[in-house]
Order: structure tokens, then sequence, then C-alpha cells
């Protein structure tokens, strides 16, 4: 049966929620992330920021030599993360399949659900203003066939676009992209595609299946179904994940609870123990997941794919207070607070990248090596954090 899958991108995303935040930003050159005085990179950058050839992972300083009048802010990680909830919180309301493919991110398959809205389009459209009207935000749909395709399909219309990528428009609108358009080729793979005279995804879907795998392997095979438009790489939903590879701590509280600095100490504490058994087992999560339940028992689960892998308690912390739902804690009382995360790599192949202020996460990850030692040898409540005491006091 022929599937109806969206990609959902949100426009620079950061820049745009700084922008949102303080209006005085709007229409000017924004970049997210270390200011060019120390030796930060480019989290994200506004399209304003971007006619001037800036990109993310740039180097500050780089950034600030092409646009001398760029305005820099810090980034602020619990903030987007609220805001990438409250996305998927929208998703969910045209089809319970969303998969979160990072904090900006989303795959929705609406097989079943777009004749809600006549066609797919429509529903995208009206995706599109329901988020604007929101949270003021803008984003780009892809929508094709499959998640390979949509996402193609977003990319070639930012920002603010919509744009589909149907199997009977590929002749026109994807075979004639260059090689290095399709996803998952690597400027080696380019490199190598091109040293067979392959140049554009057109060349690649003619190119004989035999002789490419001679050259690339299992990759080979891959490489010409993706130029032939196909993948079956099915749109995993939150209650699908639950089975992948995942650590978690919870704690049930002696007396239910709505006091948020004793909560938040708690999140500290069970983050610190995630945190623990990560690095013990030399991994780096990119999903992080909180779970409360309330007095009443009605249980919330909400989670964030963040755009890098990390091992990094602050971090980690910092994604889960955008998660937690302060508002209703203040009129709902707590039972249980638990925090998990997925989405695992070992530590040891996988680099860590981080793009806010390079230099103090990477000396706040040898801090936290440092603590693990100390607990390792004089015990586990040798060291703790000052954060967690209110938690601690209690018991
Ligand atoms: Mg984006």
């Amino acid at each position: 049966m022929k599937r109806v899958i969206l990609h959902i991108d949100m426009d620079a995303f950061f820049a745009q929620v700084e922008q949102m935040k303080n209006p005085a930003l709007r229409g000017k050159p924004i970049i997210v992330g270390g200011d060019a005085g120390h030796r930060g990179v480019v989290a994200a950058c506004s399209y304003e920021a971007r006619r001037y050839g800036i990109h993310s992972a740039m180097s500050s300083t780089e950034a600030r030599r092409r646009c001398p009048h760029a305005i820099f802010v810090g980034g602020n990680l619990t903030n987007y993360v609220y805001i990438s909830a409250q996305i998927l919180d929208i998703l969910n309301n045209y089809t319970p399949i969303v998969e979160p493919a990072s904090i900006d991110e989303a795959y929705l398959d609406v097989t079943d659900s777009y004749q809600l809205y006549k066609n797919p389009k429509n529903l995208a459209k009206h995706l599109k203003q329901c988020i604007k009207n929101k949270l003021q935000l803008t984003c780009t749909v892809g929508i094709a066939e499959n998640k390979l395709l949509a996402k193609t399909a977003s990319d070639m219309n930012k920002p603010d676009g919509l744009n589909t990528l149907w199997m009977h428009e590929l002749e026109d609108k994807f075979f004639p992209m260059e090689i290095r358009k399709l996803r998952g080729v690597g400027p080696q793979t380019e490199k190598a595609l091109l040293g067979l005279g392959i140049k554009t995804i057109g060349d690649l879907k003619d190119y004989p299946e035999k002789k490419l795998s001679q050259h690339f392997g299992l990759h080979g095979e891959h490489l010409s179904r993706m130029a032939r438009g196909l993948s079956d790489t099915p749109v995993h939903s939150y209650d699908e994940m639950e089975d992948e590879k995942s650590m978690s701590h919870e704690h049930t509280l002696y007396e239910d609870s709505s006091d948020l600095i004793f909560l938040k100490s708690l999140l500290i504490t069970l983050t610190d123990k995630v945190v623990t058994r990560l690095k013990k087992a030399q991994f780096l999560a990119r999903t992080v997941r909180l779970k409360v339940r309330y007095s009443d028992f009605k249980t919330i689960t909400r989670e964030v794919t963040l755009n890098s892998m990390t091992d990094d308690v602050t971090t980690i912390y910092k994604t889960a207070l955008g998660l937690l739902p302060e508002k209703d804690i203040l009129t709902k009382k707590v039972r249980l607070i638990g925090i998990g995360v997925t989405k695992l790599h070992g530590s040891v192949e996988t680099p860590q990248i981080e793009l806010f202020d390079e230099d103090s996460i990477s000396k706040k990850r040898k801090c936290g090596d440092v603590v693990e030692d100390i607990r390792d040898k004089y015990g586990k409540f040798s060291i703790v954090r000052a954060s967690s005491l209110p938690y601690r006091w209690e018991h």
C-alpha cells in the first residue's frame, strides 16, 4: 500500500526561538552559540545570517568575520526542549505515528489520517498554520511515500516551505540532483562516485547494481536502492521504541509533592545515577525521556531527541527540565518521577559534538569523570551535587 510520510523540519530552530522570545531580534542576523571571543562554534543561525555564508558548526570567529554586525546569543537548551515538546504535542494531533528525529525534526506517518484533510498537502498546510499560530514559528514540510524522499523534499524547499516528492515526480525533481545531495553520500563516497562518472542521482540509478556492489560492498546495493527513491524504513512512534536499549531511574516519593525545587533536586539525583551507568557502560545517549506520575496515578512520558550524543549530566538534566510539566505539577501533586536515556551508542566509536560553548562542556565532562572516579574509590555518597541537596535532606 502506498504510504504517506511527512518530514517536518523547523526553520533555523534555535535562532527562530530566540527571535520569537525577543521581537527586537526579528529580521536580523542572529547567531546562537559561543561568542567570537571564545573558541565557540555556531550552533544555529537565522536565515538573515545565512545570507552571509554563515552555517552551523562554523567557528564563531569566522562567523564574526563574515558578518561583523551579527548578534550573538547564548543558547538555552531547556527552553528549546520545552518548545520542541510543544511541537511534538501538536504533531501528535495529526497521527499517533510520530518519530522525533532530532530536537527540531520529526517524521509522521499520515497514511491513515490524511483523508480527514482531503489530501496530504492540506494536512501539511493545516499543521504548518497550527505551529505558526500557537508558537509563532515556521517550519518546512516534505511529503512523500517514504522517509528518504520526505526528508529530501523538505531539504529542497527551506524555509517555510511545503514540497512533495512523489514517485511520479522523481524524473523531474530527484534524478537531476547532484549526487552529494543523496542521503548517506558523504565526501568520500561522493569522490568515489564521481570517479565512476556518476554525477547525478539519475546516473547512480542507471549504474549497474552489480558493479556498485563490487566497489562499495553492501553499501552499493543500498546506494542503488536510494537512487531509485526506495526506502522502507518505518516511522517509529514512541511506544514502539520501548524495547530499545535504554537506561533509566525512577523514584516514588514518600509523600506526593508539588514542590518544584524539591522535584528538580530529585531529578538531578536521578540524572546523576543514569549518567554514572552511562559512563560505566561507555555509552552516549541521544534521547532523553521524562516520566511523571501524578497522585491520581495518571502517568505521562515525554521525550526529546537531541542533535548530538552526550553523557554530560548538565546537558541531560537541562533537557529533562525542558520536559518537566511545571504548570501541571503546581496544580497536581507528583507521586513518581523518572528519567531515562535511549538511542545509545558506544562512546568509544562515537564522537561527541557539543554545539553550545564547547569549552566549558568538555571541562564539565572531565569534571564528571573525576566525580565518578571519586565515587568508585570512596563510595557513592562521598561526593554529591549541591543542587541535589533539597532532595537528600528529606532522606
Ligand atoms: Mg531545522
